[in-house]
């Protein structure tokens, strides 16, 4: 099992923890049969809904648990495992899993297909004006901007840049795509994920080699792929 998976279905149990405890304390204290079941219960259920999640058509089921997840996996971690952020990427990967049976089955058509990237992917060095305007972009190959540019340019997919996570929620409702693409750091995407039940967003997470938020990078092929994958069109390599 990943440990993506690992991390996901601990931070369930964690949740779990407290009607345990207390169904457990009760049997003791009574030694009712019925205690000892809800104690079974609670330590089996999210365990078995976990399961039944990551099925096609379980979205909203996925993202109530995922959240549950991430929630009680940031309570019980200690500080410097926070820091590697360890539940925001245990929801991009679970969430990406989950959608791949979806991206196999195709059936989205370009125009349904968005791809949402943060404007820290353009270089601090460039002097235009991109965000609003994807044509000032001269593709001069110095930030990933030109691939990506290019890329939902032949296939035909919309695009936005968005400055910050109201500017993606709002594009996303403008576009109303039936699928996002989203690139981002692990705390936006994560966010954006648990946030967006109701639209599947797979997520790409951004290379960080400047910091956070300054002149990131992303693997373009693997957007490529994902791209390929959710369009039927044919492998390229
Ligand atoms: S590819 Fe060149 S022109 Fe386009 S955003 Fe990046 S630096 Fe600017």
């Amino acid at each position: 099992m990943a440990r993506s998976d690992l991390l996901f279905r601990a931070g369930l149990l964690g949740a779990s923890m407290p009607f345990l405890l207390v169904g457990l304390l009760l049997s003791t204290a009574t030694g009712g049969a019925g205690w000892a079941a809800l104690s079974a219960a609670a330590l089996l259920l999210p365990q078995i809904a976990a399961s039944a999640a990551m099925a096609p058509g379980m979205r909203r089921l996925l993202i109530g648990l995922l959240g549950i997840s991430y929630h009680a996996l940031r309570i019980a971690m200690p500080p410097g495992a926070k820091k590697a952020l360890l539940a925001e990427t245990m929801v991009v990967e679970v969430n990406d899993r989950a959608l791949e049976g979806i991206l196999r089955s195709g059936g989205l058509t370009p125009d349904r297909v968005l791809l949402l990237l943060p404007h820290c992917l353009q270089t601090h060095a460039c002097v235009h004006r991109i965000v609003h305007d994807h044509s000032l972009c001269t593709r001069c190959g110095a930030c990933d901007m030109a691939a990506l540019l290019e890329l939902a340019g032949k296939r035909g997919t919309g695009l936005s840049i968005a400055t910050g996570g109201t500017a993606a929620r709002r594009a996303v409702e403008e576009a109303r795509p039936g699928m996002v693409v989203a690139v981002a750091c692990p705390r936006d995407l994560s966010s954006g994920i648990l946030d967006s039940a109701s639209v599947p967003v797979y997520g790409v997470l951004n290379s960080r080699p400047n910091g956070d938020c300054f002149d990131t990078r992303v693997d373009t092929s693997r957007i490529e792929s994902v791209l390929d994958l959710m369009l039927r069109l044919p492998d390229r390599t």
